[in-house]
Formats: C-alpha cells, structure tokens, sequence
C-alpha cells in the first residue's frame, strides 16, 4: 500500500478547489513558472527544484525534481544524483525544523505499476508524525489533516532562504 492511492480521493479539489491544469507537463509547467499552475515553488537549485506538493498526503509533503524533463533516474548525471543528494538532506532538514516529524518517507515510484501518476522524475519526500492518522482510517473517510499547499511553500521557502543566507 503506498501514498499514491491517496490522490484517488480527489484532494486536489478538496484542497484548492481547482481542477488539474491543462499542460504538457506539470512539473515542467511549475519550473518554467507557468501561470496556468499553482506555484509551489520552495527552492531552486541550478538543476533541482523543491516544491510542495499540490495533492500533499501529509503535512510538508514535498518534491524534487531535475528542471530538465527526465523519465527515469537513469537519466541522472553523477552531477545530478550528487546535488539530488545533498539538497534530499536539506529539504528533510527543513521539514524538521518547521514540522519536527517523527520520520520521513522519501522514493520514487518507478514504472507502470508503481503508482506514478507523473512522468516527468520526481522524488517524494513525505514526513510522518507520531499522532497522524492510520491510513485504514483515512480509507474510511476520516477527517484528513492537509495544511493547505500554499501555506506550505510559504513556510518552507522561508526556512530554505534563511539557510542559504549564512
Ligand atoms: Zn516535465
């Protein structure tokens, strides 16, 4: 069982009201700082960037993306994987000082079966806390606790740029 039969629930409706956008590639769409996506933004990188995610499963729910659009991580240059690396490290770093979650997940859904509903690779990093709800309850239709994704990206871009200030 993983997050993403969570997204079947429509919360991108139930958090913002708004049907999916009409682009090509949304992540691509959100790098380029197409009008016609919610902006999500949280950090950039000279090839990476950090967003929240519009369908989050938990509270800080984030991406990470290459800015290029790539399909698989076998398309990473040493480079790449090497600055994915360091800024997966800050982002959990981030969320920790903002959220204080008890863990993280954090993967990538690879190929047909996996769940992935976007093409372009993007790397989820999910923080859990202690007192979340089961997700046999969230099944059953329990209340769902979702900060919206715009208050997201306003206190994690704010947590990024103090870091990148010292
Ligand atoms: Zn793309």
């Amino acid at each position: 069982m993983h997050y993403n039969n969570l997204f079947s629930f429509n919360k991108l409706e139930y958090v913002t009201g708004k049907k999916k956008p009409d682009v090509k590639c949304i992540l691509c769409a959100i790098a380029e700082k197409d009008e016609r996506v919610a902006l999500l933004e949280v950090h950039r990188t000279a090839c990476f960037l950090v967003s929240a995610n519009l369908y989050p499963f938990n509270v800080g729910h984030l991406l990470i993306f290459p800015l290029r659009h790539i399909e698989s991580i076998k398309q990473l240059s040493g480079a790449e994987a090497l600055e994915l690396h360091g800024l997966t490290n800050e982002a959990m770093d981030v969320l920790s000082e903002v959220y204080s979650p008890g863990g993280f997940n954090v993967g990538y859904n690879i190929g047909a079966c996996s769940g992935a509903s976007i093409e372009h690779l993007h790397l989820h990093i999910v923080p859990r806390y202690s007192r979340e709800l089961g997700f046999i309850d969230i099944l059953g239709g329990a209340k769902l606790v979702v900060e919206h994704p715009e208050t997201t990206t306003k206190k994690l871009n704010e947590a990024f740029q103090k870091r990148n200030l010292t």
